[in-house]
């Protein structure tokens, strides 16, 4: 398989610590808040990668963390911590939101059909892992004590700082940081390995230390988790295109410090999921995407993983309601055209010539819009037999993740004479006839059926029963 290394900035062919293996550690949520749906394009990524591997005969061994303590507000590590940001916010305990939160993320992270990761860690469980990690950097030199503050990364003491970056980056951050200057750091890229809890403050999570009472640096965690699960160099490397120049850049700092090893030998990077009039998802601007709104508006959550599919992980994708609309449409044409081949005679071998293409398609890079052509292809192709191409599309589902053959929804099977009223009330709605489009919806309300008008247009689903 070759694949994108940020790092060389490159295609390069994945070669392996270990013959036929791949350790792959994944940069997992803060779990403060919901996870936006730009969040889980890099998860769906990831999860393509992972199935990706596996199904080319790869065994994969995939850890992610879950971030539940010391990422602040702030990428120069002031600010408050977000997990007592969430507490505050929700007048709930830090330990609360981070239980509570956890649990929604996973349900988004099933709904979307992602395979649960081979482990799965919390950073407040690896606070003495994180603890000597910041030993052996201290011993090595590479710490200093800002007082009141926390031990500091000297990133001055480390000769390939922002390697992954590249050098304009990290003059970037550089300009950025002494805006919010921290006038104890000795350079502005130095990072926290620990941070002290404020004199007389009391913290909700909170831990003794050789440095004083505090709490790990957000990139600590991910390093200790790694080295832990995966040995002090892994193979690969993911997270989101935000965690480049920072996040990412850190870890390889002090992992890196601490063992005189590579890190990861390859490191990829998911771009941003944008909307056209808000530029980056973040949680701070404008309607904020979840899974769970998704649904809400009446969509399979796969139309998304859909819609996620047809587009290169290495290129930025636009976020709109009408491209969400035709996801959901182009998955359930392809889910009816598989669906129509379930009934050919089993046993058959997948088609050779479409499992080929597939396969050269996850090979070069990922490239998952080419093996979702191959899918349609095959199945719109009937010169060939059905029941290799029922074999293939088989296959290819294990990578894909759409449940083609799933049977389809109860909703899906409005009775005419309801979609007919439905129609009725989106172009009376279209018309600007608005009592007429509210007579309509409470027509429908009354026959078990509910409209939700949104920025993708109107939405129906059943009344619960
Ligand atoms: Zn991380």
């Amino acid at each position: 398989m070759r694949i994108y290394n940020t790092l060389t900035r490159r295609k390069e062919e994945f070669k392996p610590i270990k013959e036929g293996e791949a350790g792959i550690y994944t940069c997992g949520p803060t779990v403060y808040n919901y996870a936006h749906i730009g969040n889980m394009r890099t998860f769906i990524s990831e999860d393509l990668q992972v199935r990706a591997l596996r199904f080319l005969g790869w065994k994969v061994n995939r850890v992610m963390n879950i971030t539940d303590v010391g990422h602040l507000v702030s990428d120069a590590d002031t600010g408050e911590d977000k997990m007592e940001q969430g507490a505050r916010r929700e007048g709930k305990s830090a330990w609360d939101i981070a239980r509570f939160y956890t649990d929604e993320f996973f349900k988004d992270f099933k709904a979307l059909n992602c395979a649960d990761p081979d482990v799965t860690c919390r950073a407040t469980d690896y606070i003495k892992e994180m603890i000597d990690l910041g030993l052996t950097l201290e011993k090595k030199g590479y710490t200093y004590v800002i007082p009141g503050d926390g031990v500091y990364f000297d990133t001055a003491r480390f000769p390939d700082y922002g390697k992954l970056a590249g050098k304009s980056h990290i003059e970037g951050i550089q300009e950025g940081a002494r805006i919010e200057a921290n006038e104890g750091k000795r350079n502005p890229t130095d990072f926290a390995v620990w941070k002290f809890s404020a004199p007389g403050e009391k913290r909700q999570m909170e831990w003794d230390s050789p440095w004083g009472k505090g709490f790990p640096g957000w990139h600590m965690e991910c390093s200790a988790m790694a080295m832990k699960h995966l040995g002090e160099t892994i193979d690969m490397h993911w997270g989101g295109e935000d965690h480049v120049a920072i996040h990412h850049t850190n870890e390889i700092a002090q992992s890196e410090a601490a063992t005189g090893k590579p890190f990861a030998n390859y490191w990829l990077h998911a771009r941003f999921l944008v909307t056209g009039d808000m530029g980056k998802m973040s949680k701070s601007s404008g309607e904020f995407l979840t899974t769970g709104l998704l649904v809400k508006k009446g969509y399979d959550p796969l139309a998304y993983r859909y819609y996620c599919l047809q587009t290169h992980y290495r290129k930025q994708l636009e976020f709109t309601w009408e491209g969400l609309d035709a996801a959901s449409k182009g998955l359930e044409r392809l889910r009816e055209a598989s669906r129509r081949l379930a009934g050919a005679p089993a046993g058959g071998k997948p088609a050779g010539k479409y499992l080929s293409d597939f396969k050269a398609a996850l090979e070069d890079d990922l490239n998952i819009p080419q093996a979702l052509a191959c899918a349609w292809e095959a199945a719109r192709d009937e010169a060939l037999p059905a029941g290799e191409r029922l074999a293939f599309l088989k296959e290819a589902d294990k990578v894909l993740g759409l449940d083609l053959f799933a049977a389809p929804k109860a909703e899906a099977d409005l009775e005419p004479e309801l979609m007919a009223l439905v129609e009725a009330r989106a172009a009376a709605r279209k018309a600007k006839d608005f009592k007429r489009s509210d007579e309509l919806r409470a027509e429908l309300a009354a026959r078990g059926v509910l409209v939700e008008d949104g920025p993708g247009g109107q939405k129906w689903r059943r009344k619960p029963s």
